[in-house]
């Protein structure tokens, strides 16, 4: 049965089937060759010949993607920001392009660099405030409508349907940036979304162990065309070992992702209204600013990801995280173990972040392991 009759917790589970018919092996050959000879007419015998172009094992991977996402195509690269510096390259010079002004650190300086460097000029929007997004774009100017969801570290929502209105009516595509949501919950391109991003090295692979970026296209058409020529001509698709290790990872992801969203909505709701605790930032929770929108757009759960507001500042909520005994002191996101970030360390005194966020990426373990974890660290604050 072709990928898009089944359904998304069915096509993760058989990720690493599709290709081995040949065989019956359940678990199919990882193809490390670099390269691939021609046939007796001297032409190739798959559709690419060298592994930057393409290989079995990266198809496979990316049509399991493109699958969970009920898109046309998939791209994978060889990390979260190699995929989204590549699609920045796409916009056409001196464009304009619009972005929330709290996201992920990593894209917010890239394309301030280019902004910089007068390749893109660049509007920062208030997902909090209602209508700064269509005032943010200009008619026949804005190309690209770049916004993530929920939103990293505040987890706000933003409405993908009425932002795919906004950016088409504008003549602007919309690309979201979905790795909170682990491509089990929301399907962007469902939601008229025409490009969704995964930083695959979370959620998707899930274990810690792969650095991959991907994009999913509604349709494919000459942009998608030059994506995928920046990735062979600048040498980004992820390697086969990888695409192997991912495939691996994502053949869990319903079941690792459902965990998460249990054990964090019980954190959530142990902590809100803390004495130690100011606030509590997790869509799952009714007092949560972007509550209403994630209980419409994200299917089933709201995932594993939240931050603390401390009581105190810069040094109590670092303090938190040094305390942690099962709970890692680490970055990134979406692993089968919980993590704990003090994000304005990481992103430097210019980052809106406040000081006293800590960030809580909560795992499969045990809720009642986290939560005595979690307490015991507040205690010492
Ligand atoms: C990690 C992350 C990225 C960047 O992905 P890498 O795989 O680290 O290059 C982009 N967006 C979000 C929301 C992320 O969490």
């Amino acid at each position: 049965m072709s990928n898009d009759r089944l359904r998304p917790e069915t096509v993760a589970a058989h990720a690493l089937r599709a290709v081995h018919e040949a065989t019956g092996a359940v678990v199919p050959p990882i193809y490390l060759s670099s390269t691939y000879a021609r046939d007796e007419n001297y032409q190739p015998k798959l559709k690419e010949n060298y592994v930057r172009s393409g290989n079995p094992t990266l198809w496979q991977t990316e049509e399991t993607i493109a699958a969970l996402e009920r898109g046309t195509s998939a791209l994978l690269f060889a990390s979260g920001m190699a995929a989204i510096t590549i699609l920045l390259e796409t916009v056409p010079h001196g464009a304009h392009v619009v972005a929330p002004d709290v996201m992920y650190y990593g894209t917010r300086d890239w394309m301030k660099r280019l902004e910089g460097l007068g390749r893109i000029s660049l509007t920062l929007f208030d997902p909090k405030q209602e209508g700064a997004l269509e005032k943010a774009l200009i008619k026949g100017k804005t190309d690209l409508v770049w916004i993530e969801t929920p939103l990293n570290p505040t987890w706000d929502l933003i409405d993908i349907e009425a932002a795919a209105n906004a950016a088409h009516a504008a003549g602007a595509i919309l690309a979201v940036d979905a790795t909170a949501t682990g491509a089990v919950t929301t399907q962007p391109l469902k939601l008229g979304a025409d490009i969704v991003f995964h930083s695959a090295t979370k959620y998707l692979n899930g274990h810690s162990d792969v650095l991959a970026g991907v994009l999913v296209t509604r349709e494919e058409n000459q942009r998608w065309a030059d994506v995928g020529m920046l990735r062979t001509k600048m040498g980004a698709p992820l390697p086969p070992l990888e695409c192997f290790l991912l495939m691996r990872g994502m053949r869990t992801v319903f079941v690792r992702y459902r965990q998460c969203s249990i054990n964090a909505m019980a954190i959530a709701r142990h902590f809100e209204g803390h004495p130690k605790v100011e606030r509590v930032l997790y869509p799952g929770l009714a007092s949560h600013h972007g509550h209403a929108i994630a209980a419409r757009q994200m299917r089933d759960g709201f995932g594993g990801m939240m931050s603390l507001l401390v009581k105190g500042g810069f040094a109590d909520a670092q303090k938190l995280c040094t305390r942690l005994k099962v709970i890692v002191p680490a970055t990134s996101l979406g692993g089968v173990e919980s993590l704990a970030e003090h994000r304005k360390a990481v992103e430097g005194p210019t980052s809106p972040v406040p000081d006293n966020l800590v960030r809580l990426s909560i795992g499969i373990e045990h809720a009642d392991d986290l939560i005595a974890d979690l307490e015991q660290a507040l205690a010492a604050l």
